[in-house]
């Protein structure tokens, strides 16, 4: 009798395996278990999302500044080959601003014009604010878009940040970066243009850096309150951009 009942288990959960890679993938994870299950049988290939999550210090860190090298020349790339389909891809972004601080459409526009001008690629076209409607969050939705959103309350992450590609072809498809609406983002805390900036390099596909030798760089990890230096781009950050856009 036990037997059989072991048995039955077996074969519902049988069928709940067979079942499963049918059920309708619904957020990143489903997506990415569908896209794993599509991988084991040679079918399509899925599109992957990569997400960054910036925590920063939350008093300037202790190699700043006097390790840090201005011009240090260092950068990495998450995935080497992945990037905007071609020489001129002229992505637009819509900056959602509804709950935003004051100034926050001003403040981010510049991270767009500070990439765009290491590189002759024309990598970004239109940027609009949309101050009506909510904060669409990571949305796989094909629209690339930055906002203030609810992440962890005040402390932890400031901000996340992910990107999406197809993995056959390595051509992004989409962007979302989320401002933790709850940190603060005045001028006497978190600097909101070097955090784009920053955020932006990781669209771009450029991974952190984490050295204290890095520390002026845009791409370095680690932000904190009154942390202006990832405004500008260093050796490093240029160097990257380059990599993947050409001069
Ligand atoms: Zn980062």
């Amino acid at each position: 009798m036990k037997a059989k009942i072991v048995i039955t288990i077996l074969v519902g959960l049988l069928v709940l395996l067979a079942v499963a890679p049918a059920i309708p993938a619904g957020g990143k994870a489903a997506e990415k278990a569908q896209g794993a299950a599509d991988k084991d049988a040679k079918g399509p290939p899925e599109i992957e999302t990569v997400t960054f999550v910036n925590i920063p210090y939350w008093s300037s860190p202790p190699w700043y500044p006097d390790e840090c090298d201005e011009n240090a020349d260092t950068y990495r790339l998450v995935m080497g080959g992945i990037r905007w389909a071609d020489d001129n891809p002229q992505v637009a972004c819509v900056v959602y601003t509804l709950g935003a601080p004051t100034g926050a459409f001003a403040a981010v526009t510049p991270a767009f014009v500070t990439w765009d001008g290491a590189t002759t690629a024309g990598i970004y076209g239109s940027i609009s604010e949309n101050a009506v409607n909510p904060p669409p969050g990571i949305a796989a939705d094909e629209t690339n878009t930055i906002s203030w959103g609810t992440i962890d309350g005040p402390g932890g992450t400031i901000a996340m940040t992910s990107f999406s590609f197809w993995p056959h072809t390595k051509e992004l498809v989409e962007f979302d970066l989320i401002f933790d609406k709850d940190e603060d983002w005045t001028t006497t805390g978190f600097d909101i243009q070097g955090v784009a900036t920053h955020e932006l390099g990781h669209t771009l596909v450029l991974d952190d850096l984490r050295s204290p030798r890095d520390g002026a760089l845009t791409m370095h990890a680690y932000t904190w309150p009154g942390d202006t230096w990832k405004q500008t781009l260093g050796s490093g950050d240029i160097r990257g951009i380059r990599a993947i856009y050409g001069e």
